[in-house]
């Protein structure tokens, strides 16, 4: 089969490997959408790989072709989305259900193959069967979804509140997009580059704030009326960490989502503002799957399957896995603008 295998950092191109073998109480899944998430770029370009060489690509869907001796037949033919973390299900944290959490986790796209291949092999417990309603473009996004989604949980997200979204990526958006599905009235998106914001704003998001500008930080108060009821940071940069303590209300949280570009550094003033205004800080980690009390993967899938949450219009770009490396470097060179970039192999 064909697959994007990174050789060391900044060396990848598409190669013909062998098909994964079947495991037990696995599936080989046909890969039929894999969306490029920011954490790819380190893994293709940095040092952000757990191994080498690595086929990467944990956002994905397809279609069950071969079943490994023992699964259930129900499976053959069946469209899936995936949960891309397999836990070792023994250790404490696993057996709360708190599978991000586990203590000797595998993940496909990161510590094993991933999805920039024609197939994948991976366990039945990770698969999420979707209605013929739901594309494998939409199941592609549920990871990223899901993940937005349990920063809102996280943050206490209910209808009418106030919401200041730092970063207008991808996750920016889909977190912009969950904040109106569930009924927040004011969301902010706030990022440094215009192109971004345009696009937001294509999307549909009117409140939009250019953080280079000067006195960005006294509009957001006076567009929530003195501070949001919850601020996520998602960009990972000490400059937002630090407006995010700023443009919080009194009592209000600040979710931390945003993986570091470098150290984080809080102002004396930014620090103040955490005690004074007692505001509630924390942080997010991927997302709840399986029996864990709140499934952030059957709210995504139920609001996709009812049309709650529209996801496709994040996407601008959908390459072959030949198409890919070009584009990546072009991505990287900054020569293209790219929201959501969805392979179809
Ligand atoms: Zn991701
Ligand atoms: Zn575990």
């Amino acid at each position: 089969m064909r697959a994007l295998v990174v050789e060391a950092p900044g060396q990848f191109g598409v190669q013909e490997v062998p098909k994964p073998s079947l495991r037990e109480g696995c599936v080989l899944l046909r890969v039929k959408a894999c969306g490029v998430c920011g954490s790819d770029f380190s893994r293709i370009f940095g040092r952000g790989a757990h191994r080498l060489p690595l086929v990467p690509g944990h956002e994905f869907s397809g279609v069950v072709e071969e079943l490994a001796e023992g699964v259930d037949d129900k499976w053959q033919g069946k469209r899936v989305a995936v949960f891309p973390l397999i836990p070792c299900r023994r250790c404490a944290m696993c057996s709360v259900g708190e599978y991000a959490q586990c203590a000797a986790y595998d993940y496909l796209g990161s510590r094993s193959d991933g999805a920039f291949a024609e197939y994948v092999v991976v366990p039945t417990w990770n698969l999420l069967p979707i209605p013929d309603q739901v594309s494998f473009e939409e199941a592609a996004m549920m990871e990223p979804a899901a993940v937005a989604l349990h920063a809102l949980r996280l943050g206490g997200l209910t209808g009418g509140m106030s919401v200041i979204i730092f970063g207008a990526g991808p996750i920016g958006l889909l977190l912009a997009h969950w904040a109106k599905a569930l009924g927040c009235t004011t969301i902010c998106l706030v990022d440094i580059d215009p192109l971004r914001l345009d696009y937001a704003k294509c999307l549909g998001f009117f409140d939009l704030f250019d953080a280079r500008e000067d006195g960005m930080v006294s509009r957001l108060l006076d567009k929530t009326g003195g501070g949001a009821d919850l601020v996520i940071e998602g960009s990972g940069s000490s400059a937002a960490f630090e407006q995010t303590m700023q443009a919080a209300r009194p009592f209000g949280t600040v979710v931390l989502m945003g993986n570091p570009l470098g150290e984080m550094r809080l102002s004396q003033q930014a620090y103040w503002a955490i005690m004074r205004k007692q505001l509630h800080v924390r942080g997010t980690w991927n997302s709840s799957y399986g029996e864990s009390s709140h499934n952030d993967w059957a709210t995504t899938l139920d609001f996709l399957a009812t049309k709650k949450l529209c996801v496709c219009h994040l996407v601008t770009h959908r390459p072959t896995l030949e198409e890919l490396p070009t584009l990546l470097k072009s991505v990287v060179a900054r020569e293209v603008f790219t929201c959501k970039v969805m392979v179809l192999p």
